[in-house]
């Protein structure tokens, strides 16, 4: 599960890294009112962000200093009024509901941190540069030195050890060691407590020395996280910032009903039980010149209501120009998905081909049904193997 920046600033906050204070705020009106009380605070600037579940927002324009109250109306009626596209969002981009304004900081220096699972070496890994930024990507790419990667132990987490050495190696000077240290370790515990799957602060910066802070302050300003989904259960902390106006609204209908299912591009709504059939589903259709709008696997123990859903997602689509059912019936039984088909055509109707391919558990009763259903849903056909009904369901949209 992501959240936005300004939630994980609070959770930063908590856990005692230094954060500059801001507010969400989602009008112009309180993008300018929030400015204002930042400017009468003696701040020279303001910054105001767009919060959406993607990054590259600086490079977008999303990322905007301010330093009047005229100005923070430009720039918060620009993102509320204009979907964000970054190298992130896909060409349709995001909509913004959502702006923090915080105090500006000034930046003597960008550093990257991070920690996230690193599968391959099954520890979770702290990353972290010197060469922070917009632009750690391309660090990545073409200076991987530059990138250094620490491994946290299982149970101990980042050790004092690792967290000074990596402060050194960064070139943190004098007293900012110490505070990078902190922030090192706070973010190391954070990570842990709540489950994180990736925790991220990029930009963490160093401000210019000042008569308060002669070597510089270390400050996070951005925060970025994703939670292990089936962890949530005990961190009620983190479940409950979850914001569903983020998710894609079908996504979101089908977990409720138990079912995974991910939108795609094509125009072949698929029905299937099992990850590996449905994959397997899409392959074939693809090879008979097809495109699939989406996965869905409806699972083993799915219930006629679960499926019935499923149906009403896939046809809710208006790119959906025909549907292909494919079903293995293991656990799954087929006649819950031939009653499932029934009901369907009853609450919403097949407008577009059906094709539908059934075998295993209970498939003869399943055949039954829907035979008598045949003269009612008309724009259904049965397929006798998995080329079969891919070449149909190709054929229906072609
Ligand atoms: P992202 O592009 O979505 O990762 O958004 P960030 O929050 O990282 O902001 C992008 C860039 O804007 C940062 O790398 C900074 O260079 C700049 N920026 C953000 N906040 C401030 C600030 O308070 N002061 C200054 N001077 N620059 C900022
Ligand atoms: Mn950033």
């Amino acid at each position: 599960m992501k959240v936005h920046e300004y939630q994980g600033r609070e959770l930063l906050a908590e856990a005692g890294l230094p954060v500059p204070a801001g507010s969400m705020v989602q009008t112009v009106d309180e993008a300018e009112q929030a400015v204002k009380a930042i400017l009468a605070a003696g701040n020279k600037l303001a910054v105001i962000k767009a919060q959406v579940h993607a990054g590259g927002r600086g490079k977008a324009g999303f990322v905007k200093l301010v330093k009047s109250a005229e100005e923070a109306r430009t720039a918060a009626k620009f993102m509320l009024t204009n979907r964000m596209v970054s190298p992130q969002t896909g060409p349709e981009g995001l909509e913004v509901k959502r702006l923090l304004v915080a105090a500006a900081v000034d930046i003597a220096k960008e550093y990257y941190l991070a920690i996230t699972v690193d599968r391959a070496a099954n520890t979770n890994t702290m990353i972290a540069s010197a060469e922070g930024g917009v632009e750690i990507e391309a660090v990545a790419e073409k200076n991987p030195d530059a990138i250094k990667k620490v491994r946290l132990h299982p149970l101990l987490g980042l050790q004092p050890f690792q967290a000074r050495d990596l402060a050194f190696e960064l070139g943190f000077k004098g007293k900012q060691v110490n505070q990078a240290v902190g922030v090192m370790t706070n973010l190391a515990k954070l990570f842990l407590k709540f489950d994180a799957s990736l925790a991220e602060i990029n930009p963490l910066v160093v401000t210019p020395p000042s008569q308060k802070h002669p070597d510089g302050e270390v400050l996070a300003i951005d925060a970025k996280f994703n939670f292990d989904d089936n962890a949530l259960f005990r961190h009620k902390r983190i479940a409950d910032l979850f914001d569903p106006s983020e998710e894609n609204a079908s996504e979101l209908r089908a977990n409720k009903f138990g079912l995974s299912y991910v939108a795609l591009d094509g125009n072949i709504g698929c029905l299937v039980n099992g990850a590996g059939l449905a994959m397997s589903t899409m392959d074939i259709i693809k090879l008979h010149g097809g495109e699939p709008a989406n996965f869905l696997d409806v699972g083993g123990s799915a219930t006629e209501e679960a499926v019935t859903e499923a149906f009403r997602i896939i046809l809710s689509d208006t790119a959906v120009k025909g549907v292909l059912v494919n079903i293995f019936g293991g656990i799954m039984q087929c006649d819950i998905i031939a009653r499932a088909i029934v009901a369907a055509a009853h609450q919403v109707g097949f407008k577009v081909p059906l094709v539908v391919r059934l075998e295993g558990t209970n498939v003869e009763e399943a055949r039954k049904i829907l035979n008598e259903a045949k003269r009612e849903i008309t724009t259904m056909h049965t397929a006798t193997n998995l080329t079969d009904a891919a070449k149909k369901v190709c054929a229906a949209v072609a």
